[in-house]
């Protein structure tokens, strides 16, 4: 059957993860990108609408879009000669660093690897979704489109050729989400970092990743949380979020097991064990404290989720 238009979603997921920089992620249940793509059957371009969650702020040109390069992409290794219109309705705002240009990538390789019967494997979506991250980011970064496509928890093992391992995390995970509404610039939050590092802080972040991962095969959360730190990625952007230690502080105070930047920020994640403490309230302590320094902020809380997804096609 041919088909005429397939609707994928994809979830907001969390990057980094403290010391896991470019190579952790996880998908969230809470927030998703919805895209549409339909066949234009008369000529070859590709149109974009966007809707939703900072539309005004997103480029429609394909090529600056990153359902629009990924798309450019796909019909490049289909062999028809067709347009197509994409209809972006964003549920994950963009550049709060919750990969929400990822999502869109990510969708938009589902549906329209589904509308052209292209029959990719995963590994290549993710791939051709890395491209999209390359206009929005301007670095290659797969770790936000590679949970979005997975879902759950993924480690990029290699990037050249790209590797990607999927691990299920212990279940009573949960995640508490708090977005500041500040003035926030995402490539500025990649061009802060230091190209170079000390040995020491090298040792601490292998330590903290180590520490990360022994915690999920040992099933427990607070060793995860512990291995949350980084000393190197996010003291470098801390003060692009004023009050970032305030609100760790009272989300550690308030029961988390960690906290850190999510992806390039300006969202702070907390890591909690549902056992033990209640992710809502610890999302809610995270905007008191923001709200304490004056900032306004929303929360949510969510548990590792599942990846992009066709949701309806015609
Ligand atoms: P974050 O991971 O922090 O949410 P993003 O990866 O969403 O940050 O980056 C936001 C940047 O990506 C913005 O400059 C935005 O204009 C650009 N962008 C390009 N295409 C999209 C898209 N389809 N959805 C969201 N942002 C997009």
């Amino acid at each position: 059957m041919v088909l005429s238009m397939v609707e994928a979603i994809a979830p907001a997921t969390s990057a980094n993860l403290g010391a896991g920089f470019d190579v952790f992620g996880v998908a969230l249940d809470v927030l998703f990108d919805r895209v549409l793509v339909e066949r234009i059957v008369a000529n070859k371009t590709i149109e974009i609408t966007v809707d939703g969650e900072g539309a005004e702020e997103i480029p429609r040109e394909p090529e600056k879009n990153t359902a629009g390069v990924v798309a450019k992409e796909l019909l490049k290794l289909s062999r028809e000669k067709c347009g197509l219109r994409i209809k972006i309705h964003k549920g994950i705002k963009p550049g709060s660093g919750l990969g929400s240009s990822a999502a869109s990538a990510a969708a938009a390789a589902v549906a329209i690897n589904e509308l052209l019967g292209l029959e990719l494997s995963q590994l290549q979506l993710i791939e051709t979704a890395t491209l999209g991250e390359m206009t929005s980011a301007g670095a290659p970064h797969a770790d936000n489109v590679s949970a979005a496509i997975l879902g759950d928890f993924i480690v990029i093992t290699s990037r050249k050729p790209l590797e990607v391992l999927k691990l299920k995390l212990p279940p009573n995970v949960e995640f508490a989400i708090v977005s500041p509404e500040i003035k926030f610039n995402t490539s500025l939050a990649r061009s802060v970092l230091p190209r170079k590092v000390a040995l020491s802080s090298m040792i601490y972040n292998v330590s903290r990743a180590a520490t990360f991962i022994a915690g999920i095969t040992l099933n427990n959360i607070e060793i995860m949380g512990k291995g949350m730190n980084d000393m190197v990625v996010e003291p470098a952007r801390a003060h692009l979020i004023p009050g970032l230690n305030h609100v760790k502080k009272k989300a550690l105070d308030a029961g988390a097991a960690g906290v850190t930047i999510s992806g390039a920020g300006p969202s702070v994640i907390a890591l909690v064990d549902s056992k033990r403490a209640d992710a809502e309230k610890i999302a809610l302590t995270m905007v008191e404290a923001f709200d304490e320094l004056g900032v306004k902020s929303r929360s949510f809380h969510a548990k590792p989720g599942p990846g992009a997804k066709v949701v309806r096609k015609e």
